[in-house]
Formats: structure tokens, C-alpha cells, sequence
């Protein structure tokens, strides 16, 4: 002869164990959303470093041409002042004179330039060493997550077995008359078709339930929540 439970008993073990389920199965979907989340975060360290040696490397070349430019620009500015020297025509005079002085604005906004890579160049290779370091460090900790995932799965798993099999011992002990209503919310909202009811209060609405439904609940008969049709229970620890 099978034990007889009350519903209001059978619903609240059932319940304590779809919430089990649901935190076992949410456990289990976030792992491999918080190893892509650290897959990325080691990917995106790997891009600022390689972003910064990109930029170190143009800035080089672009230093290196800037100094060729500019020893250019110095023979030019001194071939000028020679011709100027030598120039008899004072329209000669005058042209080298315009030449002269765009040279000029020339060979500042190059020394400017050069200026301003060398710091780049400075800045940026004081930041690779912190940028290699952050690699590292990620590295270790994506590892890190990988093996305490692969422990924390397994726990999950175990978990999720264990809870299973107590719904699958507490669910034949629904009375057969709501048996398909219950089967019915699980398959619609699983641990959401079910509520405690604490203060006369349906814990999942927060409408009140009348004295006459809170005396049926304490009985722990089957009883639903008018407002939001959950079955209710009183909460207990057996
Ligand atoms: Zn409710």
C-alpha cells in the first residue's frame, strides 16, 4: 500500500525540486557563457597588444621617412641659400626667397612630426610590457576557468541527476485528479506553476488569498492561486 501524502505536501517537495532542476539547468547554460565571456576577454587583450606593436611599427617607418625627408629638405634649404648667395637678378633673389620660406614651414611641421612619433614610439613601448602582462594573466585565469568549469559541471551534473530523481519519486504521488493540470503549468512554466504562500500572500503575485484559501493551504489541501492560477503551499522543510 502506497503512502498517502497530502497535496499541499506533495506540491511543496515538488516544488523544492523543479527549483532545484531550474538552478541546476541555469548553472549549466551559464558555463559556456562565461568561458566565451573569458575567451574573449584573452582575445581582446591579444588584440591591444597587437594593435600597439602595429602602431609602434608604422610609427618607426613613419619616423624613419620623416628623417629622410628631412635631411632633404635641409640640402634644399641650403642650396637655396646658396643660389641666393650667388644671384645677381633680384627677381631670382626674391623667388628663392618664397622658396625659402615654404621650405622652412616644411622642415618645422617635420621636426614637429618627428617629435611627435618619438614620443608615440616612447608611449607606446612603455604600454607592451602591461599589455603582455595582461595577456598572461588572462590566460591563467581562462585556464584557471576551464578546470573549475569541468568540476563545477560535473557537480551540476550530479545535482541535476539527484533532484530528477526525487521529482520523478514525489510525482506519483499527485492525486490523479490534478495530475493534469500539474503536468500542464511544468510543461508551460516549470518551477513558475507553483507558489509559497507566506502572510496569506501569494509569493509569486503578491495578491492575498482569502482566510478561507489560507485554512485549505494550512490543511494542505490543492488549492490555486485565483490571481495567477499557481498551486499554492505553505512552506516547511520536510
Ligand atoms: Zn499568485
Amino acid at each position: 500500500m502506497s503512502e498517502e501524502i497530502a497535496p499541499g505536501i506533495v506540491f511543496r517537495r515538488i516544488h523544492r525540486e523543479l527549483m532545484a532542476i531550474h538552478q541546476c539547468n541555469e548553472g549549466l547554460e551559464r558555463l559556456p557563457r562565461q568561458l566565451k565571456a573569458q575567451q574573449n576577454r584573452l582575445a581582446s587583450a591579444e588584440k591591444a597588444k597587437n594593435d600597439a606593436s602595429d602602431l609602434l611599427k608604422k610609427a618607426k617607418v613613419e619616423q624613419h621617412q620623416s628623417e629622410v625627408s628631412l635631411k632633404q629638405l635641409n640640402a634644399l634649404n641650403e642650396k637655396y641659400l646658396r643660389q641666393q648667395d650667388e644671384a645677381s637678378d633680384p627677381k631670382v633673389f626674391t623667388a628663392l626667397a618664397h622658396e625659402l620660406a615654404s621650405t622652412k614651414i616644411k622642415i618645422d611641421e617635420t621636426e614637429n612630426r618627428i617629435l611627435e612619433l618619438m614620443t608615440l614610439i616612447d608611449e607606446t613601448n612603455a604600454k607592451i610590457p602591461e599589455l603582455e602582462k595582461a595577456i598572461g594573466k588572462t590566460k591563467a585565469e581562462l585556464a584557471t576557468f576551464e578546470t573549475e568549469a569541468a568540476s563545477k559541471k560535473a557537480d551540476l551534473e550530479g545535482l541535476l541527476a539527484e533532484h530528477k530523481g526525487k521529482l520523478a519519486a514525489i510525482e506519483p504521488k499527485v492525486p490523479a485528479e490534478h495530475s493534469q493540470g500539474y503536468l500542464r503549468g511544468k510543461k508551460a512554466t516549470f518551477q513558475d506553476s507553483l507558489a509559497s504562500v507566506v502572510e496569506k500572500t501569494c509569493t509569486a503575485c503578491q495578491n492575498n488569498i482569502t482566510t478561507q484559501m489560507q485554512n485549505e493551504i494550512e490543511n494542505h489541501r490543492f488549492v490555486t492561486c485565483k490571481s495567477c492560477g499557481r498551486i499554492l503551499y505553505i512552506p516547511g522543510n520536510d
